[in-house]
């Protein structure tokens, strides 16, 4: 790519700007990438990886750490109490990576921000875009450090900075949907937990849904539903969700939280992901619930997949990139339904509804054709 070119400005290096960044640099277009806090200081929310994505990021050369550092967690099982409703079975997937990898987000950061750094590219952080405004044929976006305001001139700008992303304001792309009435209380914790670590436990309780899911270092990630949690829950608020919705018969014992938050959860799709130059990927896109673990896997597969045809659209053509805009905005569509539907089933607050609700699930949790095309679809594989 010829060094006159104005270069791509990527906004965020959280996990959708990095694998972009990567995807880019690796076929040679020069890429600038700017956060806007400073190095490492994302909030550690994403666990899962999922089997498509970790197919994904093979070409960008990490799958291989990031199996070295995850945790292969072969199975998701749902219950209430001490009673198996459905167990998913990841073992039986197709390709080479059947099971899902329990790693935090922050790890999964570094280890792409490590490999961007291996090709060349330093994140400029504590660098934050206010706007993108169009000059002739050049975008120009003006951004802030504590030392400057710098105006860059960039050929494209992709917005990957998240939820309150400043460049779909600054293309006035709509945002569409809602936020859900339920917060969600987010929990990392070391204690003495009854069930194997090998699988993901989602467990539906009247009071609310709760996953424990194993992470290396012999910790464990807690999320769950919650009407009004505090700022930062303690580890008697947690022991009494663990006490209140989890095994009954042997009950897990917390030890120590080691990190605590508590989360409100958007459904919202990016009316468009295209204007004029400047394209929008990952959570500035879409964002969802966090049942079943989608949104950085989807942030990712929008990324290592728009590289080639943001390259195609810089010499001139286009329709690639409007192919890759139709099918990410089904892709994203399908993933709010899909995680819409499973947060609501489960967390059905009628005792009559939930009664229901669990039985079908047992049953249709015996049908070995429906389980797997849960797990399927769940793993990103049924594209
Ligand atoms: C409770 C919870 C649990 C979750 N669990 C999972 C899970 O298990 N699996 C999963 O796949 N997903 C999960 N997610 C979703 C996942 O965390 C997000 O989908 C993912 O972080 C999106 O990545 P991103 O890079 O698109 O955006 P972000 O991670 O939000 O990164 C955006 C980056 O842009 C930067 N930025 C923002 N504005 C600007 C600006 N103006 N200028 C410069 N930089 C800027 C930010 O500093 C940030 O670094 C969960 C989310 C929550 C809330």
């Amino acid at each position: 790519m010829s060094a006159n070119v104005s270069p791509i400005l990527i906004v965020g290096a959280g996990p959708t700007g990095l694998s972009l960044a990567i995807a880019l640099r690796q076929r040679g277009a020069r890429v600038i990438v700017v956060d806007r806090q400073m190095q490492g200081a994302n909030t550690s929310r994403a666990a899962v990886i999922h089997a498509r994505t970790l197919e994904v990021l093979e070409e960008l050369g990490v799958t291989a750490k990031l199996l070295e550092e995850g945790i292969i967690v072969p199975k998701f099982r749902v219950r209430d109490r001490d009673r198996l409703l459905l167990d998913l079975d990841f073992g039986e997937l197709p390709g080479s990576y059947p099971f899902t990898l329990m790693l935090p987000q922050d790890q999964t950061e570094a280890i792409l921000r490590a490999r961007l750094q291996q090709l060349g590219i330093e994140v400029q952080w504590a660098t934050e875009l206010d706007t993108v405004v169009q000059q002739g044929d050049r975008l120009v976006a003006h951004l802030r450090s504590p030392a400057e305001n710098i105006d860059m001139h960039a050929s494209w700008v992709v917005g990957c900075d998240g939820l309150r992303s400043k460049v779909r304001q600054a293309a006035e792309i709509p945002f569409v949907g809602g936020t859900y009435r339920q917060e969600f209380v987010l929990a990392d914790v070391k204690m003495d937990w009854p069930l194997v670590r090998s699988e993901v436990d989602l467990f539906f309780a009247p009071q609310g849904l709760m996953v424990v899911a194993p992470l290396p270092h012999d910790r464990y990630r807690i999320v769950a539903t919650a009407s009004q949690p505090p700022e930062q829950p303690d580890m008697s608020y947690i022991q009494r969700l663990i006490d209140e919705r989890g095994p009954s018969s042997e009950p897990g014992r917390i030890n120590e939280v080691i990190w605590s938050s508590r989360f409100h959860v958007h459904h919202r799709l990016a009316a468009n992901v295209i204007c004029g130059n400047i394209i929008l990927c990952g959570d500035a896109a879409h964002v969802h619930s966090p049942a079943g673990g989608q949104g950085m896997n989807t942030g990712i597969q929008d990324a290592v997949s728009l590289a080639d045809p943001l390259l195609h659209a810089m010499k001139g053509d286009r329709s690639p990139l409007l192919a890759w805009a139709d099918t990410r905005q089904k892709v994203a569509r399908s993933v709010v339904r899909l995680t819409d539907r499973m947060t609501r089933l489960a967390t059905l607050r009628s005792p009559a509804a939930c009664t229901v609700r669990n039985g079908i699930l047992s049953t249709i949790g015996r049908i070995p054709s429906v389980r797997d095309a849960v797990a399927l679809r769940i793993a990103g594989l049924d594209y």
